[in-house]
């Protein structure tokens, strides 16, 4: 199947020459085979003009089924959060969990995002519920407790491993995820280490979130959360770090020479009071950074513009410098940076030979006008139900309002029923 999408807008978050006009992008099977001015022949054509096209948002931090506990658990700081969630979590079943997965799948596809980063239990179901929907994912299993308990988890997560990394070219992959130093012994966390060396996967953590976490880990074992992990063999894994709101001067030195990613996650840092991640810092010092929703009970959804605009305002107003992070970065950040955290070198731009994760936007809607800078458009001024077309490895998901691979009414309800039946004192 080859589809034309002709006389578009594109921003194709690359450096250079980012957004292009009256331009026209083949999808051919799974790929991206043109972007260019010349007309080609497709088996379907559609029309885009006054629509951008972009590649899909990739989501680097969430808990997909969390959605569950949207709006549960407001207004908390985040250790009272958690010990909130924590006994809802623990009455979750495979079912429960995958009514959570469906809802978050639908919200991502009708939002823009084509891709995420996953941490959290029962991934097998995750992981199916994905492969029916169509997403890209990668997927781990959040790993918490001492080299006793935690191993049938980290068992889990090899399992996860061997049955879908690298499932479809890439569609699905595994890394493997310690939650935190804080729920993890250290016997634990090396042999976490060891098994995801072994594997040639990355790793995923939660990495100085919040100044208790960081302080508590120096008292506890004389050096910061980046350090702990560092002499634990974490960073020689492609680490994967959520957070990172409290590095310091040498942690992001470590972060940077150790080529590691730092998720940041706007919404939640706020929302939790969690504090000011030093984006800026972080990359002028070279560190790749990519944006995340984490949880929806912590934000509380999964819409990956809103973390644009507030990646992009945040720390203007913060740091009391309008000129940090450009909407251009914002976009990058949400789109290729992810890409390159996941070990995706052909994902996150409208590129010849990229995979086809795409969406459309229509820009026929008063915000869109006139159009000046459409980088700035889409960031400061535009909204994700403007998303009218999301396409994953050049199948078509969603389309003007209807969903392609999942039935909205059911999974609502299903949802539903699940947040019910976990709230139920029986
Ligand atoms: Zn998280």
């Amino acid at each position: 199947m080859s589809i034309l999408f002709k006389n578009a807008t594109v921003i194709a978050a690359q450096d250079g020459n980012s957004v292009l006009y009256n331009t026209n992008v083949l999808i051919d099977q799974n790929k991206i085979a043109y972007v260019g001015k010349e007309d080609k022949q497709a088996d379907r054509v559609i029309d885009a003009s006054n629509k951008l096209i972009m590649p899909g948002f990739i989501n680097t931090h969430t808990h997909v089924p969390m959605v569950l506990f949207r709006s549960y658990a407001d207004d908390m700081v985040l250790f009272d959060w958690l010990s909130t969630i924590w006994p809802l979590e623990e009455k979750m079943d495979a079912e429960i969990i995958t009514a959570g997965a469906m809802l978050a799948y639908a919200e991502m596809i009708r939002t823009g995002t084509t891709c995420f980063l996953d941490m959290y239990n029962f991934e097998e179901e995750i992981a199916q519920a994905c492969v029916e929907v169509g997403l890209r994912g990668v997927l781990s299993r959040g790993l918490v407790g001492d080299v006793k308990d935690g191993m049938p988890k980290l068992q889990e997560n090899i399992d996860l491993f061997n049955k879908w990394n690298g499932y479809k070219d890439g569609l699905i992959k595994v890394a493997f995820a310690p939650h935190a130093e804080y729920t993890s012994t250290k016997e634990f966390i090396a042999q976490c280490v060891k098994t995801t060396k072994e594997l040639n996967s990355p790793m995923h953590i939660h990495i100085s979130e919040t100044k208790k976490e960081h302080e508590e880990c120096i008292e506890r074992h004389g050096k910061t959360p980046v350090q702990y992990f560092n002499d634990l063999g974490a960073l020689d894994t492609g680490l994967l770090a959520a957070h990172c709101v409290y590095v310091t001067e040498e942690d992001m030195d470590i972060l940077a020479q150790k080529k590691a990613t730092v998720m940041h996650n706007p919404a939640s840092n706020l929302k939790l009071a969690s504090g000011f991640a030093p984006v800026q810092k972080m990359m002028e010092k070279g560190i790749n950074i990519s944006l995340g929703t984490d949880g929806a009970s912590s934000n509380n959804n999964l819409d990956m513009h809103k973390e644009i605009l507030l990646a992009s305002i945040m720390h203007k107003g913060y740091s009391g410098d309008p000129t940090l992070l450009s909407p251009s970065q914002a976009l990058k950040m949400a789109t290729v940076n992810g890409a390159k955290a996941l070990g995706y070198d052909n994902l996150g731009m409208i590129k010849e030979g990229y995979k086809a994760d795409v969406i459309m936007i229509d820009l026929d809607k008063p915000r869109y006008y006139p159009r000046n800078n459409i980088e700035s458009l889409i960031v400061y001024a535009g909204n994700s139900d403007d998303v009218c077309l999301t396409m994953v490895d050049g199948e078509i998901l969603y389309e003007n309002g209807n969903y392609n691979t999942l039935d909205i009414d059911k999974v609502n309800k299903a949802a539903q029923q699940a947040l019910d039946k976990l709230t139920s004192k029986s």
